[in-house]
């Protein structure tokens, strides 16, 4: 919600800030970039590299609530949805790691059940891992103690599948389609959970060529200046297109935080579904 806000105070035209240009260094900008097309991405100029001319990577920002996910200008959040998947995963953390950057999955219970070696390596190269649900239902479509179910059953198979890897599921959550209530938000705030919402809608899942996501993602960051990005890491063209947004990200001055949480310990928190019936054969 902070950044949201954020969003607000900056008027809608959030690019960094250009007083510090003695921060300014040449930045080579390679010349395949799908994003340097015949099409200008922008009439204006360039933001001005104020944070950091040669490291992507920023700061690590450690959080205990979504409010307290707050964005400096030029800061973006990177997050992969609905993962992880077997030959599109593995990818994007080689690419991550090209870059040097960090960024938080929330996974499927369903998928890291599947696949719980590529969830732990997730993790073990140094990513923060959430949950997104087991099976990626619309939790306003279930009752009340359905989805709250949905949820939990959800964290306990990603935290599962992290089980033997030295990391513990984070606390992050973000709803499947982004569809929510009132009610659910609370519970899952009330539970400790760290709702994680979405500035930045790649829309990776329409089926687009990489350069107009790419595109498309970076005229948005672009008009807001900051945000947490939306990207699913079952998609070839989000495979396809990350080096080259990675990079212009790079060239335009921006900064990828590393968001962890402020206290991983799944049992210093309320289980949100403390009441809910058990449901270990799912398990
Ligand atoms: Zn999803």
């Amino acid at each position: 919600m902070s950044s949201v806000i954020i969003g607000l105070a900056l008027g809608g035209c959030a690019k960094p800030p250009t007083q510090h240009v003695l921060a300014y260094q040449p930045v080579v900008t390679t010349t395949n970039s799908i994003l340097t097309g015949s099409q200008p991405i922008t009439k204006q100029p360039l933001p001005e590299r104020i944070f950091s001319a040669s490291h992507l990577g920023g700061r690590t920002m450690a959080v205990s609530s979504t409010n307290e996910i707050a964005l400096r200008p030029g800061e973006v959040i990177l997050t992969f949805d609905d993962g992880p998947r077997p030959g599109k995963t593995n990818e994007i953390l080689a690419t991550l790691d090209d870059y040097g950057v960090k960024a938080t999955f929330l996974m499927l219970g369903s998928a890291a059940q599947a696949h719980p070696n590529l969830a732990q390596q997730v993790a073990t190269r140094g990513h923060s891992v959430g949950s997104h649900t087991f099976d990626h239902v619309d939790l306003t479509k279930l009752s009340r103690q359905e989805a709250l179910d949905e949820i939990a059953r959800g964290e306990r198979a990603v935290s599962l599948a992290l089980a033997g890897s030295g990391h513990a599921v984070a606390p992050f959550f973000r709803f499947p389609y982004l569809s929510q209530t009132s009610f659910l938000r609370t519970s899952v705030m009330q539970g400790n959970m760290v709702v994680l919402d979405v500035d930045i809608d790649s829309k990776d899942y329409y089926k687009d060529t990489a350069d107009v996501v790419a595109k498309r993602t970076m005229d948005r960051l672009d008009t807001r200046g900051s945000g947490i990005i939306l990207f699913h890491d079952i998609h070839q063209r989000t495979v396809d297109m990350l080096p080259a947004f990675l990079a212009e990200l790079k060239a335009r001055g921006y900064s990828v935080v590393r968001l962890v949480p402020k206290d991983n310990s799944v049992f210093g928190r309320d289980v949100i579904t403390a009441e809910a019936p058990e449901r270990s054969e799912t398990l």
